[in-house]
């Protein structure tokens, strides 16, 4: 330890001195007589000298900015070096962090995203120039403030709440140039501190709300015609004096017709689901009626799995929107039949438990290979296009069951294996369920 040696060298260095002092005060005493006097003497001045260097070293200590350290030789000429050496390494360091403090504040000024460094009450702490504009902060006023007497949304205070169980939330800012901005929350386990990056993202919001009205309005604009190309269709089929060369033809027309028709149906259904900010409905629904309907509805159809189960260990309601509901487990339910031979099986499961309330739909069908599961919610994506078609589908099934599920906080598991059949589980919340 460098420091501790130079201390003992400068105190070995100083014991040396005094005992030189003292030994020529005994010499001279001895030889001039008055021994006691000259000790006295010599002890006197060589006490000023230390006085004398202490308060230098002391005015130095208080003015050390400004003045250069004292020119002292001897042991307190090695403490003014070490003291010297200790404070320029300081400076060093802390000039250091603050030029690095000075970059950081640069970057953060000048990233496209808003940053707020939140405490472990969520008290503020920092934050950018875009957070400080986007979200309405104030410089030094509102720092040590809660974020959430600041930013009132009730979708971030929850998500706040939860600790970001989910990736980010979406909030719409009306006063701030109706923005539209998306707040994720990163924590990590080494520190209390929390940090939200607020990214601006009405652009992509209304783009994706020109979308949809685009797939929504071209939708309808395009029902009417095919409704009276259906009609005539229909008619067509009926005319007992249709050359039967073109009845198979017509026949034709009119399956495709149907499927554009499903096809347009389901595009309606997906905008409408889309557009609806709002939450559904809070109706009551009987999901044991609803199940016991729907395998009502299979077992009337001419092409159908042989054995249709259902199981019912549960008598409770699920809150929601019983149209909703019924168009997701409808879903379910005709994508087993469709994709489970004759002889297979299917079966319905409702049942409750701790974690909420559950329906299964479960085949003996063809099965799903595995890299294909995680992209089946998406619009229009077919494991196999070609026997879809064929089959009728539209490829919004599914879209179709994540949003609604969505929108009455479920989540959708599905597992499949390939030959084997699949199983696809949709999953409530113990608040949506009301025991009866
Ligand atoms: P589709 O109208 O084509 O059935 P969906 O969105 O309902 O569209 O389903 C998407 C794809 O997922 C289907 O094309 C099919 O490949 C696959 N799929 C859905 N349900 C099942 C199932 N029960 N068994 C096997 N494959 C399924």
């Amino acid at each position: 330890m460098p420091f501790g040696r130079a201390l003992s060298g400068t105190a070995g260095q100083a014991l040396f001195r005094l005992a030189g002092t003292l030994l020529l005060a005994l010499i001279a005493g001895l030889i001039f007589g008055h021994l006691g006097g000259i000790l006295i003497a010599v002890l006197s001045v060589y006490l000023a000298l230390q006085v004398l260097n202490l308060l230098r070293l002391d005015r130095w200590l208080r003015l050390r900015r400004t003045e250069l350290p004292p020119d002292i030789n001897g042991p307190w000429g090695e403490v003014v070096a070490t003291v010297n050496r200790i404070y320029r390494r300081k400076q060093f360091h802390k000039a250091r962090v603050v030029r690095l403090l000075r970059e950081f504040r640069r970057l953060t000024a000048a990233m496209p995203d808003g940053a707020v460094l939140l405490g472990p009450n969520n008290e503020i702490i920092w934050f950018n120039r875009h957070a400080a504009s986007w979200l309405g902060l104030r410089r030094k006023l509102d720092f040590g403030i809660r974020i959430e007497n600041l930013v009132r949304d009730p979708q971030f205070i929850q998500y706040l709440k939860d600790q970001g169980s989910r990736s980010s939330v979406t909030i719409h800012k009306p006063a701030k140039g109706d923005r539209w901005l998306e707040l994720h929350l990163v924590t990590t386990s080494a520190s209390e501190q929390k940090l939200v990056i607020v990214r601006d993202v009405t652009r992509e919001i209304r783009v994706e709300s020109i979308r949809r009205d685009f797939v929504a309005n071209a939708s309808h604009e395009i029902r009417s015609p095919l409704t009276v190309i259906a009609g005539y269709l229909d008619a067509l089929v009926e005319e007992p004096q249709l050359d039967a060369l073109w009845r198979e033809p017509i026949l034709e027309m009119r399956r495709q017709a149907d499927r554009m028709r499903g096809i347009i149906n389901d595009l309606l259904e997906l905008s409408r689901l889309e557009a609806s900010g709002t939450a559904p409905s809070d109706q009551s629904v009987d999901v044991g009626g609803m199940l016991a309907l729907l395998r009502r509805d299979l077992e009337s159809q001419e092409q159908r799995p042989r054995r249709i189960e259902l199981k019912l260990e549960s008598t409770a309601h699920l809150r929601g929107s019983e149209s909703e509901l019924h168009s997701i487990f409808s879903n379910l339910v005709s994508n087993a039949a469709k994709y489970t031979p004759v002889e297979g099986e299917v079966e319905i499961r409702w049942w409750v438990d701790a974690a909420g309330g559950h329906v299964a739909v479960r085949d003996s069908g063809i099965g799903i290979a595995v890299e294909h599961i995680p992209r089946l919610t998406e619009r229009f994506y077919r494991v196999d296009p070609g026997r879809s078609r064929k089959i009728g589908g539209s490829g919004l099934g599914l879209a179709i069951v994540k949003h609604a599920l969505q929108r009455h906080d479920g989540t959708l598991a599905v597992e499949s294996v390939e030959g084997r059949g699949s199983v696809f589980t949709c999953h409530f919340p113990p608040e949506r369920v009301i025991h009866i």
